[in-house]
């Protein structure tokens, strides 16, 4: 590794952040872990096979391919794609097992001809929009939908599910949509259609609407550490830090300019240090000005515009920090800490995306508790 930027994830974290939601869930519970787009940015596989040996009971990918990483490292977990697929993926699905979200009857025609084909009986999940309004059978015309999926004789209907737009901010939308798919699975079973699986809640809702449990739970944003809204009593355990260097240090006069635009004016004499992060890495080029960095245990503000590979920060007149000195652009250093919360707040995203959108060429370096399991 020449260029001094990495990632780490504290494995032994995402365990721990497994146990603390698990407590909030009763016996009969599972958990799928939502690892869609390479697990938040914290790196597919290593967070799967982690997972996996916690316990998990289930996978959530968004994409075939990413349910077909799983398959070849060798994860047994049932493993379902929270999006339709297109025809032309259907082959493949069966060969590696995944479990499909069925939304509509021409890709359930494509899945039960080729199921047949197969001589095989496909898992499938259902799912129903209640209010979110994306993917899922409007809630009114799902009875109907479900029925007519009845008769398609090699797909069995494994589980049905819904999703929610507002489990963090609005308690009266959230519990209508629990009322709406409560009411479906009723008249399912009068006309003795069951699930094995039903499942609603994201993070949010396993946290505030225990109503909204059923028996799995699909986690993401928890286990990664972040809190799914400010007010959550329970701390979780970081997962994500970001790293860097000081590639290159320099004093300055009062009324440089610093970056693109100059938008950043010395008003005294000071040092600039170069760090070896930029917005093509995936940190927020609005940080500018704004974010700041932990060295030597103390924070740093950027220090005008954020580059392709670069960013600045003013170092004031420090004298311990060097070149090869490590930067802290996402996690704790002593007593300091940035979180994505923090940094989505400057810069009004939410902390998905600044996880999320970090470069998956930038390498991952997997810490693993001493009680770590080798594979
Ligand atoms: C990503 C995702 C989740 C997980 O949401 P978090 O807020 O990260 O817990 C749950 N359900 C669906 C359908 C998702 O796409």
């Amino acid at each position: 590794m020449y260029r001094p930027l990495w990632i780490e994830v504290n494995l032994g974290n995402l365990n721990k952040n497994l146990r603390l939601m698990k407590r909030l869930l009763g016996k009969s519970v599972q958990v799928l872990a939502t690892v869609k787009q390479n697990a938040y940015g914290h790196g597919l596989i290593p967070v799967a096979r982690k997972l996996s040996d916690s316990g998990v009971d289930f996978f959530g990918v968004g994409s075939l391919e990413e349910a077909i990483f799983l398959r070849k490292a060798k994860i047994k977990e049932p493993v379902l794609i929270l999006s339709p697929l297109l025809p032309l993926a259907v082959k493949d699905l069966l060969a590696y097992r995944v479990t499909p979200t069925v939304v509509d009857l021409s890709l359930a025609r494509e899945l039960n001809k080729e199921a047949c084909k197969n001589n095989q009986i496909l898992a499938v999940h259902v799912k129903v929009d209640t209010g979110m309004g994306r993917l899922g059978v409007w809630h009114r015309q799902a009875e109907d939908f479900i029925c007519k999926l009845k008769n398609f004789k090699n797909l069995s209907l494994e589980g049905l599910f819904t999703h929610f737009p507002v489990a963090d901010t609005d308690p009266k939308f959230t519990r209508c949509q629990i009322t709406f798919f409560n009411s479906l699975l009723e008249r399912c079973r009068a006309k003795g259609i069951g699930f094995k699986y039903i499942h609603c809640a994201n993070s949010s809702a396993l946290i505030k609407y225990k109503e909204a449990h059923f028996n799995l739970v699909r986690l993401g944003l928890a286990l990664y550490g972040i809190k799914p809204h400010k007010k959550m009593s329970q701390s979780l355990y970081p997962v994500l830090s970001l790293k860097s260097k000081v590639i290159f240090l320099k004093g300055i006069e009062r009324g440089r300019s610093i970056s693109y635009g100059r938008t950043y004016i010395s008003k005294r004499p000071t040092s600039i240090v170069t760090i070896s992060c930029g917005y093509a890495d995936g940190y927020p080029w609005n940080l500018s000005n704004k974010g700041k960095v932990i060295i030597k245990n103390r924070f740093f503000k950027i220090a005008g515009r954020v580059c392709m590979d670069h960013l600045m920060a003013d170092i004031g007149n420090n004298k311990e920090i060097k070149t090869g000195t490590e930067v802290v652009l996402i996690g704790k250093s002593g007593n300091l800490e940035i979180t994505p919360e923090y940094l989505a707040k400057l810069v009004n995203t939410i902390p998905y995306e600044i996880v999320s959108r970090l470069s998956s060429n930038i390498p991952r370096i997997y810490k693993y508790s001493k009680a770590h399991r080798k594979r």
